[in-house]
């Protein structure tokens, strides 16, 4: 160890500080694993010379953003080295007449937001973690959010990429134009690929022109029946909301008891519907799924004030905590179903939990049908988490079932590689696999992740 930070401090800032090792030890998975040492590059060159050092020398290297991911991508479970891209946080260009930002990895996605807003322009992903995390660790996991239904995740808004290939050697991929078809498609290669193909160094990223006016409904629904007609009704409405969100009863249940809104634990379901563009047609497309709610059994609520919305969005945006808080031990997936199917899928994530003597809770983007499934533990002992760790399996074979895969923007790293092979045939797998040992033939970056056994 005392060798390789003599090798690498002489080109990278490199530490064994132990606060520094603990902090790259975990993410939001739960899972960690403590590295060697943990390297902050400033630039590229100092990232190439890291990845050629560790092909030389060899050891494994992690790439870590904020460390927000949810299963366990950045967890340097074979030890090695942790470059942490957290230093290379300078938004480098916003272009506002070709509607560009060129960004290093380490802009928190939320600062991006604030900053393209302020010039009249928006940046739609919105993970809910957009304040912490950082732009080269959503694109590395695809990352998505409420919009997703009208606006898509962050594959759809990369248009190239600075990559420091496992080898060291750094390539450009994609282009400032809005179409580009040279070459092979790398770039949508490299989004989503979990730190294990490259590191992003510099990210161009498309942006859109602010929307005139938002405006949200708040559908609060008495039985299960009226709820499911209502996501039917909703998802019919000759409109694109930019969210439709649903939360079930015992999400709504956690969420009243966190808050004191004993009120909102009486509901059986809540569905909320965002839409936002010119004024005059978020009016109108807001009416239409008023409408279609309205005649499902919702008592309906609307907004358009800024103040009006954040009021109406409260529910939603307590789930997180409230849900963390009463169920610190649970398994919180992010399943994805064709959206017709979204309303079978929670019924059936609570049959599954019921058949193994637990119970479930689920809530997300029926606009795009993309369920956050949680099977709860009480107690977290190996008993339960094991009757758990069936359950989910359950879920996601109906999933599967169903049309739908097993990740809509949290990834597979460590916690769904098991699980891999559900979706993706041996053919497939082996593809995939071609493609990373021809990228990092000896097997440096981020080693392990994804694939089960690699
Ligand atoms: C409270 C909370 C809410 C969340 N809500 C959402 C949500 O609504 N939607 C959603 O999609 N996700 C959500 N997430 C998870 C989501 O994956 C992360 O928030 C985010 O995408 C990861 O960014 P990060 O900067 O924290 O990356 P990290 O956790 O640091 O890393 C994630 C992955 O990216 C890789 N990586 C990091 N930087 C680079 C780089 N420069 N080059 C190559 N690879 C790199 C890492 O190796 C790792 O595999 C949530 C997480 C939390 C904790």
């Amino acid at each position: 160890v005392q060798d390789l930070l003599a090798l690498l401090r002489p080109h990278c800032p490199a530490t064994r500080d132990a606060g520094a090792l603990a902090a790259a030890s975990t993410d939001k998975s739960g899972l960690s694993a403590t590295p060697e040492l943990v390297c902050s590059p400033r630039t590229t060159d100092e990232v190439a010379t890291v990845l050629r050092l560790a092909n030389e020398t060899p050891f494994v290297v992690v790439p870590r953003a904020a460390g927000t991911g949810r299963v366990g991508g950045a967890v340097p479970e074979r030890g090695g080295v942790v470059l942490d891209v957290m230093g290379m946080d300078r938004v480098l260009e916003i272009d506002v007449a070709e509607q560009i930002a060129r960004v290093e990895p380490g802009v928190k996605l939320g600062e991006l937001q604030r900053r393209v807003e302020e010039l009249g322009l928006c940046f739609p992903p919105d993970p809910a973690s957009a304040k912490d995390c950082a732009v080269g660790g959503a694109v590395a996991t695809s990352a998505g959010g409420l919009s997703g239904a009208k606006y898509g995740t962050m594959k759809h808004y990369v248009l190239g990429l600075t990559v420091v290939l496992p080898t060291g050697d750094v390539i450009r991929t994609g282009a400032r134009t809005r179409k580009s078809v040279t070459g092979y498609d790398l770039t949508s290669l490299f989004v989503g690929s979990e730190g294990t193909l490259g590191v992003f160094t510099e990210i161009t990223l498309r942006l859109v022109p602010k929307p005139e006016a938002a405006a949200t409904l708040a559908a609060w629904f008495d039985d299960d029946a009226s709820a499911r007609r209502g996501i039917d009704a909703a998802l019919r409405v000759r409109a694109t909301a930019k969210a439709l969100e649903f939360v079930d009863a015992r999400a709504l249940a956690a969420v009243a008891a966190h808050v004191g809104r004993p009120e909102w634990g009486r509901r059986a379901a809540l569905v909320l519907v965002e839409c936002d563009g010119a004024a005059e047609a978020v009016e109108r497309e807001l009416s239409l799924y008023e409408t279609a709610l309205a005649a499902a059994g919702a008592n309906v609520e609307r907004a358009s004030s800024a103040q009006g919305r954040d009021a109406l969005w409260a529910a939603r945006r307590a789930i997180s905590p409230a849900v963390t808080a009463r169920w610190p031990h649970r398994f919180a997936e992010d399943v994805c179903v064709p959206r017709t199917r979204f309303v079978e899928m929670i019924g059936e994530l609570h049959r599954i939990a019921g058949e193994h003597g637990l119970q479930a809770l689920g809530f997300g983007h029926a606009g795009d049908g993309n369920i956050h499934a949680s099977v709860l533990m009480d107690r977290g002992d190996d008993e339960e988490r094991a009757r758990a760790k069936l359950a989910v399996a359950a879920v996601f074979r109906r999933a599967l079932d169903l049309g739908g895969t097993l990740s809509a923007e949290h990834g597979i790293a460590m916690t769904k590689r098991e699980f891999l092979p559900l979706e993706l045939s041996a053919a497939n797998r082996a593809a995939q696999q071609a493609i990373k040992r021809a990228l990092d033939p000896r097997d440096i970056l981020n080693p392990g992740k994804i694939f089960p056994g690699s």
